[in-house]
């Protein structure tokens, strides 16, 4: 038996607003003291009421326009009830059945080819407490910034117990329900890569998923080939980066297949990834809608959205990535392939603009090739993003580097580690230049000397290649590169060695 694998993805995005989604405290808690960001109605205490956020509201509009969204007239709050030690009020307030945007959808491209995932809606919630939970097994856990010492550890004469920090509740949360229109991993982990990246460009969320900013939680199941039915659908929860996703969902698909062969019942349950073992493992069964009572939040009103309000905020939408991508090819005449990359992330596109436009005479291209080259490659193996790169290498110093490289005062080699160099120490290139005497040699006579070394040593890569054997030059510019230590400039040492090939 045939399936087809069906995927859903639900993403929840923290909201940058200064301020929480219906009160005045501060959204950044990052690295403050666990409980200062609170009050009464973050706190959930009886008696208080909520206000909305305006700007919480706008970036949902923007995000659900931005996603072909059609935006509702009216919208309404309601109340998701259910006990949970995060949850400091008892229930959650959400849209449930008035989002701000639905029916929208969103391009991704997957080996050449483009399609089109639905988006059910684009809705407005609060985010939850934040528990941290000790066992008796935990290693000392450390919060940076927050604890000067370690957190008592559990131990067997201790019971496990958890800590409640209530920063992050009430903070803003934009969920984006996608139709299950995914049919393989790899459409997931490319709809998330686009969606984080257009909410980079709106500038609403930081998309960090490692943070807990951006958040995805899946729903799976197969569907046997011609049934119109698929089989029972399963939620996955707890992964947190975009190959944890993958590989979840990667594991699921088989799971289910597997149990689906051996005549086995798939039920309709959350399971959770656990990254260690590469496992997906039962959690609860799932829930239905009117477990949680929904019903309108009493304490605000409905949210009338006004036509020429919506109609503005279209007006002020920034360039999105796709438009971005094509103007890149237009502007500067880029492969599409380069804008692609260069434009899938904002940081990425940003850095390349601001370098173009602090040194015109650099080449596009050039400047494509050493940030899609020897920049995600530095970027991948610290393990950091593009914004701590700039924060060590600023756009100005890239470019000086970069106007040394194309004045042939350095080689290739020698440029790639300079850049490496100027990462780790954060100095400038010129200065690590001098330093570690890596100027290129272009002086003619000290290269003639050591192409003549190079034909004296070499005999039979001089008769190959004077028998037609073309590739023996590479060889012989090999020799006089390793004897220069890389500084010799390869243009002369090219020509050089040519000319006295012919002469003898
Ligand atoms: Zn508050």
């Amino acid at each position: 038996m045939n399936y087809e694998t069906i995927i859903g993805l639900e993403v929840h995005a923290q909201l940058l607003t200064r301020s929480k989604m219906f009160c005045r405290c501060s959204t950044d808690y990052a690295s403050a003291p666990p409980n200062t960001h609170v009050c009464p109605v973050c706190l959930g205490m009886p008696g208080v009421l909520p206000a909305i956020n305006q700007q919480a509201v706008e970036y949902t509009v923007m995000t659900a326009l931005a996603l072909n969204c059609t935006i509702s007239d009216y919208t309404k709050f309601d109340r998701k009830n259910y006990p949970y030690p995060d949850l400091m009020k008892g229930y959650q307030i959400s849209q449930s059945y008035a989002p701000i945007g639905h029916h929208g959808w969103l391009t991704i491209e997957v080996d050449g080819e483009k399609k089109r995932v639905g988006i059910a809606n684009v809705h407005l919630e609060e985010d939850v407490a934040k528990l941290i939970h000790i066992t008796t097994f935990a290693p000392e856990i450390v919060i940076s910034g927050v604890h000067p010492k370690p957190l008592p550890r559990a131990s067997p004469d201790r019971e496990a117990y958890s800590l409640v920090d209530v920063n992050r509740s009430g903070v803003p949360l934009m969920e984006i329900v996608g139709e299950p229109d995914i049919r393989s991993p790899e459409e997931a982990r490319q709809y998330l890569i686009k969606l984080r990246s257009l909410l980079q460009y709106l500038g609403v969320s930081t998309g960090n998923m490692e943070e807990g900013s951006f958040r995805c939680d899946a729903n799976i199941s197969i569907c046997p080939e011609n049934s119109p039915e698929p089989l029972a659908k399963v939620e996955v929860k707890n992964m947190n980066s975009f190959k944890a996703v993958y590989l979840a969902l990667e594991y699921e698909a088989k799971r289910q297949r597997r149990m689906a062969e051996e005549g086995k019942k798939l039920i309709q349950e959350t399971r959770g990834w656990v990254e260690e073992r590469g496992i997906t493992v039962a959690q609860r069964s799932k829930e239905y809608a009117h477990d949680y009572r929904y019903f309108p939040e009493p304490d605000l009103p409905p949210l009338v959205l006004n036509r020429d309000w919506v109609e503005e905020i279209r007006s002020k939408l920034p360039e999105l990535p796709e438009a971005r991508r094509d103007r890149f090819v237009a502007e500067y005449n880029l492969p599409l392939y380069d804008a692609n990359l260069l434009t899938a992330s904002k940081a990425m596109a940003d850095y390349f603009e601001e370098i173009r436009k602090i040194n015109m005479s650099l080449s596009a291209k050039e400047i494509s090739n050493w940030l899609l080259g020897e920049v995600s490659r530095i970027i991948n193996a610290n393990n950091c993003d593009m914004n701590e790169f700039r924060q060590r290498i600023s756009p100005e110093r890239f470019a000086e580097l970069l106007v040394l490289h194309s004045e042939a005062a350095i080689s290739t080699a020698s440029a790639k580690s300079v850049l490496e160099e100027m990462f780790n120490t954060g100095k400038d290139a010129a200065s690590i230049i001098t330093q570690r005497g890596l100027s290129q040699i272009s002086d003619t006579e000290v290269i003639e000397r050591e192409v003549i070394v190079a034909i004296r040593n070499n005999a039979q890569a001089v008769a190959d290649y004077k028998a037609g054997k073309k590739q023996s030059l590479k060889f012989l510019v090999g020799q006089v590169m390793r004897a220069t230590r890389g500084r010799a400039n390869p243009t002369l040492v090219n020509e050089l060695l040519e000319k006295k090939l012919e002469e003898g």
